[in-house]
């Protein structure tokens, strides 16, 4: 397949070329035109490495209206690391767009007055760890009210890090009209846990 008949825009697909990104691998070509076409909870058995950050940001990225300047999409990911690598690939997807998405990164060890600063800039895509993002929550400077859809990215490495409680406050404060998109290389229990309390039944699987 390519990602053209994936349904991506032809900006991203002329980023994604310049980023050696020419073929969809399995995962995107399973996700893709799922995560496009409908507005759907998911739930995506994946390893790191196998791409997951394109399946997930490319349909992220088509959904959100840049004309908004409001937050419509949270990331969670286990580490700080993780979170720059897809605030900085989401960016670098982004680089034929004619209006600008923004996406904030908001992590521990990093001054919080910083973030909360740059967090009064336009920001439509916040990445974030748990721990610091549930800081900025209580602190009242992230609006949480207009997310459209929550990213879970190594939904069981954020549960072995201790994140369970940030995760269920996260997942509490932008429920209502949004859909979750949860990643994991494993499914243990904690996971189904979340899946039940927290995602539709009908949630695709993939
Ligand atoms: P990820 O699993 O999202 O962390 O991606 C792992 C690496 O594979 C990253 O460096 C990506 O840029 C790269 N990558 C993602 N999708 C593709 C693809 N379809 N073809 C080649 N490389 C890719």
């Amino acid at each position: 397949s390519t990602f053209k008949a994936l349904g991506i825009a032809p900006g991203y697909i002329k980023s994604l070329q310049e980023l050696g990104i020419e073929t969809p691998t399995a995962i995107q070509s399973k996700v893709i035109p799922v995560l496009l076409e409908k507005q759907t909870d998911l739930i995506g058995l994946a390893q790191t490495g196998t791409g997951k950050t394109a399946a997930f940001g490319l349909p992220l990225l088509h959904h959100i209206d840049p004309d908004e300047p409001v937050i419509q999409a949270l990331v969670l990911s286990p580490t700080r690391e993780l979170a720059q690598q897809i605030k900085k690939q989401l960016f670098k997807f982004t680089k034929y767009n004619d209006k600008k998405i923004f996406a904030e990164g908001i992590y521990g060890g990093e001054k919080i007055d910083r973030q909360i600063e740059n967090l009064k800039r336009t920001t439509h895509i916040v990445v974030a760890t748990p721990g610091r993002l549930v800081d900025l929550i209580e602190q009242g400077v992230v609006d949480l009210s207009h997310i459209r859809t929550v990213v879970l990215d190594e939904a069981d490495e954020m549960l072995s890090m201790g994140f369970k409680e940030e995760l269920n406050r996260i997942l509490r404060y932008t429920s209502g009209k949004r859909n979750t998109w949860l990643f994991s290389a494993t499914m243990p229990g904690e996971i189904q846990q979340i899946v039940k309390k927290y995602m539709s039944p009908k949630a695709i699987q993939i």
